[in-house]
């Protein structure tokens, strides 16, 4: 066993931010080093935020047909995945679909929607869907995340008790460009920002697995960092077939723990938490990543499906933590399990927000 990452964890703990040499170094280990580096990462998971798990889950209020061009999104323009597609979902079905992500445990609903940015129409109808859902759940912490907001959009949605808001920077400035051509890095820094000035809690990731070097992911680690996001999704890229992304597999579970792990170091008293494309990439050891991560999303994902939603809360019990916040008070049938997971073309999603389907939950 090697102390490197040891006496890294005991530096950082000790006030000492890493440095993007650590980064790197974190990324590099071997697969010899990997478990040292697991639990050196542990001992920050463990200081920040003890035995507890946050769990999130995802509404899609308004689900592809998006004229922007994420190369890594299957709700882009021009998109020929086989994906759900609809316009905002009415108050009461956004209620009803963020309630079944409360009695699975999730204390944050994260509400969605594609598209380049909101109008001022969509901002008041998301901040009346918010307003009631806190009505009727007082403590439940609401994230939006809308795309790119206009001056004032974010003040009106924090008076609207909007918790935090997503925009992720995704990847590197030195890299955004290949991944999009439509919106630029600044647009996204500016997005993120205003949210901050606004008094809404920065949620900001990035997804790995998009052709970015070592480098390239470092930078947009500590950019994040420089950023001050309070929550940092890890998203690994799922290529969906009909995006530009189709076929791209550049990642395995240890890389994905490693980049984890690299974000924990730099970013150790964050919330990092592991987004779409858990299943598919760590596999296995999706358990082991909980000793790193903190927060994970519950059920499915934007527009494809997770593995049913009592399988993830197994997985937090048996690898000894627990749900932050409320526990679950309906386990989901085993019958939830998407028919096609372990395929590779992410299983579209069929239940939930945009379907007469339960959700999975
Ligand atoms: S990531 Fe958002 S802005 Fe980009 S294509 Fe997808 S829905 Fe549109």
């Amino acid at each position: 066993m090697t102390r490197r990452f040891d006496d890294l964890a005991d530096a950082v703990l000790a006030g000492a931010p890493a440095a993007a040499e650590d980064a790197l170094d974190v990324l590099r280990a071997s697969e010899e080093e990997l478990l040292s580096v697991v639990a050196a990462a542990a001992r920050l998971r463990r200081k920040h935020f003890g035995n507890t798990v946050k769990v999130n889950y995802l509404v899609n209020l308004k689900s592809g047909l998006c004229p922007e061009d994420c190369h890594y999104c299957s709700q882009r323009l021009g998109s020929q995945a086989d994906i759900l597609k609809y316009t905002w979902l009415k108050p009461d079905e956004a209620i009803e679909q963020a309630t079944a992500g409360l009695r699975g445990g999730a204390s944050r609903i994260c509400m969605v929607s594609s598209g380049r940015g909101p109008t001022d129409r969509d901002v008041e109808r998301v901040a009346g869907m918010v307003g009631a859902l806190k009505q009727e759940h007082p403590d439940v912490e609401v994230c939006a995340c809308l795309g790119l907001l206009k001056d004032g959009q974010a003040e009106r949605l924090r008076a609207a008790g909007v918790d935090a808001y997503n925009h992720n920077l995704n990847t590197a400035e030195s890299h955004h460009d290949d991944i999009v051509t439509t919106h630029t890095y600044a647009d996204r820094v500016d997005t993120v920002t205003k949210a901050k000035d606004a008094g809404l809690s920065p949620c900001s990731g990035l997804i790995a697995g998009l052709g970015e070097s070592d480098e390239q992911l470092v930078e947009a680690l500590f950019a994040l960092r420089d950023l001050g996001s309070d929550s940092i999704p890890v998203n690994f890229l799922m290529p969906f077939d009909g995006t530009p992304f189709e076929g791209t597999w550049e990642l395995t579970p240890g890389r994905c723990l490693r980049i984890l792990a690299m974000a924990r170091f730099v970013c150790p008293d964050k919330e990092i938490r592991i987004a779409g494309g858990r299943e598919m990439h760590l596999r296995s050891l999706q358990g082991l990543a909980l000793h790193v991560a903190n927060s994970i999303f519950l059920g499915d994902y934007l527009t494809s499906e997770g593995q049913a939603a009592e399988a993830d809360l197994e997985l937090i019990r048996d690898h000894g933590f627990v749900v932050l916040g409320a526990a679950p008070e309906h386990p989901v049938s085993p019958d939830a399990v998407s028919p096609d997971a372990g395929s590779h073309d992410p299983a579209k999603r069929r239940r939930g927000a945009g379907t007469d389907v339960p959700a999975n939950a």
